[in-house]
């Protein structure tokens, strides 16, 4: 046996291991080496920007760990940059100053970020000035959060993709955030005008301060500190932290000095191989038939083939790429497929709602579709990426192309088995079954393994997991990244329901007998009292010290061990009779204070234990239920009752929520507002469930969020009654109180499943189960006690 083939990487990013791990499904008779100059191990440069937004650690970013390397014989060298290639001898040599010998070489250098000359980037000495950062690599992101951490407010020049990750990075580290972008709307490489005018209001209402054709001249600088950025027009705004997001360019200099044929990036042919025999590359560092891609799916076909080349199976050819992605722009879902550029003999199929956000268009030339822009709503996605790919002719097509979608594309079920699910990592349905079915798959977490669908942006989580609902149909369980539920009971969430269903148990002392440690925490009681409340609604057995103490006596204990007692007012609507009867129980027990909430309600703070009882007595109000994971209130607006711009009566409809849903246990809290129009005066696109009055009727959003991390609600439904309102918010409410985690807020739990596989399973019922989470409903709505009233009884009976 002759000696293994010696391949060197230069470059441990995303498209040199993807290249490796492709090779190393064909053969593993190479010896492989690679250099990375940063000093970690493989991760997913797509999610820094969740790094850099406290969503995530540099672990939970990891695409290859150390064990990988290992267990495939990948000799790593990582924080060591190769300066020098010598192709005629065949070495590459490191800034350690080591020599390597390859029989085949592998560049994978990726990009560096473009810093444009703009004065005082650069100190006396030549070097950057601190405070200036770029964003590509995990020390860039880990210094900027260090920096933001002292700092109030950052600049950041660039309104591209990266410039709104980092301007949404740095607001949720606190900062005070200005975007200045050249051009005259954002994103302009793949948003139109229209488009780019919603995003950039949704940019805004992020909290984000946006600045069009302002192009930056010089960092003003305090002494040695940022004090701000001067732009050309003359304008000048304070900083103290400058992003640069202002393009990349491949990373081609090591190419280029060793006599590598390079353009603006290295260049190669279809198997990815440069001029030089033997020497391949991949990823942002490589023009391909004149085109450079900067995101992540082209370069992981371009992978694929150079891993067959490199193995010498010369089957396939890279013949560039339809570039299709769908990115999360500061959370706001956006899909760009293709050329959207007009040109001549163009034509153009547009939606635009910029009320709800919504932007859709079809670049369409000679009867096929040449682009696509989808924002805040990319259904069809899957399609348009597959007729664009065919050039399938959709003359015929036209009156319905950008709404109805075939009953092929509404479902992953009927999607053909070649349609693209992971579009970052080209991985399509077929795959995906293949492995389920090969490997008996379970969840995500294997099928990223087997496949790498889903370990880039993660968009197509919900796709997969309605593939393996489909493939495993009731063997499915949604067990996905999760934790154990608690160290008492070392289960997921998922796992402890399936097992309770099982084992029929119907009390938390059993459950955590039979599953758990035998005594459990306060924490894990609490959730798994409400476990048995979800799935048996009455019908269970009660254990007092199963619940925390708020839930317990039925009101929120405050730090000094006395009670806040908030009695319920519908819709924040309250009676003069009613205010009498508070301000009485008020004086009479000489209540500390007296405080209107932010929930629109009012709150009886320092309320002495022994005096709970006789203060929901003397009150005779229904409880607020201020305390509890229920749902809570419902704020609304005065509406067209009384309000010149309301437009719907946001107060009746309000309150006919809050008596409905009053009191209902939830997996979190649960808020709800009802706005009589679009202005929104109830902040309704930050509650759970938030109600927005129009001219034709109501939009129902769910999964905002206005707390520690703000989230801005997701268009559920627009419908034209109340009626339907509250049947909409009570499916969606049943749907929540199933589907999601003990603790999962609707904002985690929206975002995790993703609002169009929502919409499916409630708007287009595609599960079926539509009927029953109605049904669900209505039972828990008649089972409800109140509290008060309820532990009233029990004190007279006892
Ligand atoms: C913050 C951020 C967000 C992004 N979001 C998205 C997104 O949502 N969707 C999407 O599709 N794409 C996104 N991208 C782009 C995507 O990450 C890149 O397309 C992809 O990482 C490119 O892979 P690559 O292997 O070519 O380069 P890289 O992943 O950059 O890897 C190149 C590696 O080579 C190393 N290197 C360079 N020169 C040498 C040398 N001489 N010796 C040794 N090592 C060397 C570099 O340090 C680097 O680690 C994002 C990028 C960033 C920075």
């Amino acid at each position: 046996m002759g000696k293994p083939r010696r391949l060197i990487v230069i470059g441990n990013g995303m498209s040199g291991i993807a290249t490796l791990e492709h090779l190393l499904k064909k053969t593993n008779d190479m010896d492989i080496t690679v250099f990375g100059t940063e000093p970690y191990v493989n991760y997913n440069r797509v999610l820094l920007s969740t790094v850099l937004s406290g969503e995530s650690l540099l672990n939970d970013i990891i695409l290859n760990p150390q064990e990988w390397y290992d267990k495939n014989g990948i000799k790593l060298h990582t924080g060591t940059t190769i300066t020098k290639i010598d192709k005629d001898n065949k070495i590459v040599v490191s800034d350690q100053g080591d020599y390597h010998p390859y029989d085949t070489l592998l560049i994978a250098t990726g990009s560096n970020p473009f810093i444009p000359p703009i004065k005082g980037i650069k100190m006396s000495d030549g070097t950057q000035r601190p405070g200036i950062f770029t964003f590509r690599n995990l020390d860039d992101t880990r210094t900027m959060m260090e920096w933001a951490r002292k700092s109030r407010k950052a600049i950041v020049i660039g309104g591209g993709l990266l410039g709104l990750e980092a301007a949404k990075g740095l607001v949720n580290q606190g900062m005070d955030v200005t975007v200045a972008h050249l051009m005259d709307r954002l994103m302009e490489m793949q948003l139109d005008t229209a488009s780019a005018e919603i995003l950039r209001q949704e940019v805004t209402r992020l909290g984000i301060n946006v600045l069009l054709s302002h192009s930056a001249e010089e960092v003003i600088t305090d002494g040695e500190e940022i004090a701000g950025v001067r732009f050309t027009n003359g304008s000048a705004y304070e900083a103290d932290m400058v992003v640069i997001s202002a393009g990349i360019r491949p990373n081609i200099s090591i190419a280029a000095d060793s006599g590598i044929s390079v353009n603006r990036g290295i260049i190669v042919d279809d198997y990815m191989q440069t001029n030089v025999p033997g020497i391949f590359a991949v990823g942002e560092c490589v023009e391909h038939r004149g085109k450079i891609y900067g995101i992540v799916a082209p370069i992981i076909e371009q992978a694929k083939v150079a891993a067959g080349a490199i193995s010498g199976d010369s089957r396939v050819m890279y013949k560039g790429s339809i570039i299709a992605t769908k990115l999360k722009v500061a959370d706001i879902p956006l899909a760009a497929i293709g050329n959207i550029r007009q040109s001549v003999g163009c034509e153009e199929i547009v939606f635009s709602d910029p009320g709800v956000s919504v932007y859709r268009k079809l670049v369409i030339q000679g009867g096929i579709i040449a682009g696509a822009i989808l924002l805040g709503d990319l259904k069809g996605y899957e399609r348009y990426v597959q007729l664009i790919q065919d050039q399938e002719d959709i003359s015929l097509q036209r009156k319905t192309i950008l709404f109805d979608q075939p009953e092929t594309f509404k479902s992953v079920a009927s999607m053909p088995d070649n349609t693209t699910i992971c579009g970052c990592m080209g991985v399509s349905k077929g795959e995906i079954i293949k492995a389920i079915q090969e490997h008996e798959l379970t969840g995500i977490q294997g099928i990223s393994e087997k496949t790498r669908a889903c370990t880039s942006c993660k968009g197509c989580a919900p796709l997969i997991e309605q593939i393996l609902q489909n493939v495993l149909g009731g063997e499915y369980v949604k067990h996905e990244g999760l934790q154990d539920f608690c160290d008492c009971i070392p289960m997921t969430w998922e796992e402890i329901k399936k097992e309770v269903i099982l084992l029929g148990l119907k009390s938390v002392s059993k459950i955590l007998k039979i599953m758990g440690n035998g005594h459990g925490c306060a924490s894990c009681r609490h959730g798994l009292n409400y476990l048995l409340t979800e799935l048996y609604i009455d019908d269970f057995e009660k254990e007092p010290d199963t619940l925390p103490l708020n839930d317990m006596v039925h009101a929120n204990v405050q730090k000094d061990e006395t009670f806040s007692v908030v009695p319920r007012t519908f819709g924040g609507v309250i009676t003069p009779n009613e205010l009498r009867v508070i301000a009485d129980v008020a004086d009479r027990y000489e209540v500390p204070m007296v405080k209107i909430t932010g929930g629109q309600r009012i709150d009886l703070l320092g309320i002495k234990r022994e005096q709970l009882q006789s203060v929901w007595s003397d009150l005779n109000m229904p409880s607020g239920h201020a305390y509890t994971k229920a749902f809570r209130t419902c704020k609304t607006c005065v509406g067209d009752m009384f309000c010149r711009y309301g437009v719907q009566d946001s107060v009746s409809l309000g309150i006919k929520m809050e008596k409905l849903f009053q009191g209902i246990p939830c997996p979190g809290k649960v808020k709800m507002g009802v706005s009589g129009c679009p202005r929104s005066c109830v902040e309704t696109k930050i509650k759970d469930v938030g109600i927005v009055g129009i001219q034709t009727g109501w939009e129902v959003y769910v999964g905002g969020n206005g707390g520690v991390k703000t989230r801005i609600a997701e268009l559920l439904a627009v419908v034209n009654t109340g009626e339907e309102v509250l049947d909409i918010t009570g499916i969606f409410l049943q749907y929540y109180r199933e589907n999601a985690r003990w603790t999962e807020r609707t904002s985690n739990f929206v975002e995790r499943v993703g609002i169009e596989h929502i919409r499916e399973e409630l708007l287009e019922d595609t599960s079926g189960k539509v009927d029953n989470y109605r049904d669900r409903i209505r039972q828990v709505i008649e089972a409800y006690k109140d509290p008060w009233a309820a532990s009233q009884k029990e004190s007279l009976i006892s």
